[in-house]
């Protein structure tokens, strides 16, 4: 089992740092560098990878400077070599990562950027999927098509429901503030939400969620779901054009 700690960073930036049993410690997602070089010092972890998912500066920001210190490997999406910094071990989909111990699955989830992947550790039912699927959100479309996009959240939601999401970003609140305008009768949506309250007021992360509650309440999720198509006055129509619709009002909203 991997041991994961969460650290916040940046604006609303989750970096995660997560050791496995034989000592091996990955970083995903490096937006900065003191505040995880001061958490692995405390944990008394000793940073052997990072893991990257995209090439975004809140992502990749660290890169340089935690491998000059700490002479670690970097892992990256194959398809975006030049926009990973300092990248040492290139994956791309379907392949499985060896992290000691454990191993991550990797797929390659385009939509967000073109690059973008996600590393999944099966035996520990843990996703880090970066900015392509948040808690009841997904990432914008910077450089992909709804088509890719939905392809990509398909083949996360495909995975167990116990999984649980280890997601980039603290975007929960304002993403229920949307996710309710569109789907207000949603039960588990609206259960969320006053978990997400409670949470937020006690000022403690909404992430990870588990991706069963995902499916049942995420918009993004749901395009090609009845109950979410009816309430796009969609019913009937191609997912894909179901979840480009949802997501265009989103960045209207
Ligand atoms: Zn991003
Ligand atoms: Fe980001």
């Amino acid at each position: 089992m991997l041991d994961i700690r969460q650290i916040p960073i940046l604006n609303d930036n989750y970096v995660y740092l997560v050791r496995e049993p034989g000592g091996c410690v990955a970083v995903v997602d490096p937006a900065g560098v003191t505040p995880i070089l001061r958490e692995a010092e405390r944990l008394g972890w000793t940073i052997t990878h990072i893991l990257n998912t995209h090439h975004h500066p809140d992502h990749v920001g660290g890169n340089v400077e935690l491998k000059w210190l700490t002479k670690c490997e970097i892992v990256g999406p194959a398809a975006d070599p030049q926009r990973i910094p300092g990248m040492d071990i290139k994956v791309a989909d379907g392949d499985l990562f060896k992290f000691g111990t454990e191993q991550a699955e990797v797929f390659f989830v385009p939509g967000h950027t073109r690059g973008h992947i996600a590393y999944w550790f099966k035996d520990s039912a843990a996703l880090f999927c970066g900015d392509t699927l948040f808690s009841i959100g997904c990432g914008r479309l910077f450089e992909g098509t709804p088509e890719e996009m939905w392809t990509s959240l398909l083949r996360l939601r495909q995975l167990p429901p116990e999984t649980r999401v280890y997601c980039a970003h603290e975007y929960t609140e304002s993403n229920i503030r949307f996710a309710l305008t569109v789907e207000p009768d949603n039960r588990a949506l609206r259960r969320r939400a006053a978990e997400v309250r409670e949470l937020r007021s006690k000022g403690l992360p909404t992430v990870p969620s588990r991706l069963g509650e995902e499916i049942e309440a995420n918009p993004f999720l749901r395009a090609d779901v009845p109950a979410l198509q009816a309430a796009m006055a969609m019913s009937g129509r191609n997912p894909v054009d179901v979840f480009a619709a949802v997501r265009r009002q989103k960045d209207a909203f």
